[in-house]
């Protein structure tokens, strides 16, 4: 459809603006990238309190949409990936069962960080070196501890508040909001405060360990493999990334975990590894070591009995693991308030991380947000590109989820899952209530 006057939003394309992006993760620094480098300007606000975001993650897979995001806006000349060239899955004895040939390209969430930063307003970073600006890039502005609390329409535009750490407070004026900010979003939360975050009935527990540091057989299970294990209420995979200061050399790679294992809501076994080595309760993530030393060596016991060796020694080695209770949550729509108001990534749609998607759709989003901005996709179109993946890719994690954490499948039916969820993003063929808008 044609963009009309009379179209809520359709001033999006019009002119040159100052976009306010609440979050400065993958989504926010994606969106904010995209929007510079057509020209608008961006202020991004990160309630985080330091000025930069690290040592927080830990592995991405780097979907279609993640590569040819960086293809088109990162100007930094390195490698952003590791590749692994093999899908493979492990019997209880570390036996290989399944083997598939295929490339697949893994990255680390520091790296895509900083090379999103450094691009984003030149952050020196030890990843690769500040790129030279374009005259024609907006002005790109990030502020940290600046957690946004509430918005207001304006006649033109909106009016953003924050508060800092320090119990500082302020506002800001856009004339367009991005909301950026994550599964919890406070954005969404005020414009659509029916929508719950909802935990799943399991964690994934995650960490890294040095390719050099481990076993023959650990490397031979997980260089440039990537690798799996599932048994009722399990599933562990693991994959190489990039290891420190993003080195993709052998030797110098990261082998990165995710394990997930069911811990019923309510019970002592969730309690336990969600409160930190300080007592505090953790509601959805326990960031890098802070898990209480108890609960992990529980852990670390639990796992010498029921996963294959390679995958014990791994979980046992890790020394900063870390825990994200697996949630669901998904926006009715992304865009509020007359346009005034977009919602992108992990704040329209938290998918599992079993869809290896979340990235892959920060990037989508900020990508067809900015062809919109530029005119050159319809609203009508814009919204129907992003909330089919949103919907499509939210369902079938929650479905590949369910069935490998709480049914007793043979392995064909987690290799199929896996294949599926594989699918190039252009070649899914959403049906009609993803699209619906
Ligand atoms: C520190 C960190 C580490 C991560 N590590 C991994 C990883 O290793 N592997 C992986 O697959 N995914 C990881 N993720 C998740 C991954 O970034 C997202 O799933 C995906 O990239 C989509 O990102 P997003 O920007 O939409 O949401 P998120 O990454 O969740 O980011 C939301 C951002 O908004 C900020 N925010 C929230 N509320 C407010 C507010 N009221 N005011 C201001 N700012 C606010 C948060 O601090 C956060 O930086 C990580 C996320 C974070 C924040």
């Amino acid at each position: 459809m044609a963009q009309g006057e009379e179209q809520p939003g359709a001033k999006l394309a019009e002119g040159k603006k100052h976009f306010v992006i609440v979050g400065g993760s993958l989504g926010g620094l994606a969106a904010g990238l995209a929007l510079k480098e057509l020209g608008h300007d961006t202020t991004i606000l990160e309630r985080n309190p330091t000025p930069v975001l690290e040592h927080q993650g830990a592995g991405i897979v780097a979907g279609g949409d993640t590569l040819a995001f960086f293809k088109k806006y990162n100007r930094c000349d390195r490698p952003i990936a590791v590749t692994s060239h093999r899908r493979q899955y492990l019997d209880k004895d570390g036996n290989v069962t399944h083997k598939e040939d295929m490339d697949q390209n893994m990255t680390s969430w520091d790296l895509a960080y900083y090379l999103m930063r450094t691009n984003y307003d030149g952050v020196e970073n030890s990843y690769c070196k500040v790129p030279d600006g374009k005259p024609t890039d907006g002005k790109a502005v990030h502020l940290h501890d600046r957690t946004v609390t509430d918005i207001q329409a304006r006649a033109a535009g909106i009016e953003v508040f924050w508060t800092s750490s320090g119990g500082e407070q302020g506002s800001i004026q856009a004339d367009v909001l991005i909301g950026a900010d994550g599964p919890s979003s406070t954005v969404r939360s005020i414009l659509a405060p029916e929508v719950q975050r909802v935990y799943a009935g399991y964690c994934a527990l995650r960490g890294t360990v040095r390719e050099d540091e481990v076993s023959d057989a650990a490397r031979e299970a997980f260089c440039e493999r990537f690798t799996f294990f599932h048994r009722r209420g399990v599933q562990i995979l693991a994959y190489l990334i990039p290891g420190k200061d993003g080195a993709v050399e052998p030797g110098r790679r990261l082998i990165n975990f995710v394990y997930y294992t069911n811990f019923p809501e309510g019970s002592p076994e969730l309690e336990e590894i969600m409160t930190d080595r300080d007592g505090k309760r953790r509601r959805i993530t326990m960031p890098p070591g802070l898990t209480a030393p108890e609960a992990w060596e529980k852990q670390r016991r639990i796992a010498r009995e029921r996963l294959p060796p390679q995958f014990a020694e791994i979980v046992c080695a890790t020394q900063r693991p870390f825990v994200q209770a697996v949630t669901d949550v998904l926006s009715p729509t992304n865009e509020f308030l007359d346009g005034r108001v977009v919602l992108i990534g992990d704040a329209l749609a938290g998918f599992r991380p079993h869809t290896v998607a979340s990235t892959s759709q920060a990037a989508f989003d900020a990508m067809v947000l900015a062809e919109y901005v530029a005119g050159k996709v319809s609203r009508e179109e814009w919204k129907r590109q992003t909330l089919g993946f949103a919907r499509f890719i939210q369902k079938r994690g929650v479905d590949m989820g369910n069935r490998s954490q709480f049914e007793d499948l043979p392995l064909e039916e987690h290799i199929h899952d896996r294949n599926v969820a594989s699918v190039p993003r252009e070649k899914e063929v959403y049906p009609e209530w993803a699209t619906a808008i």
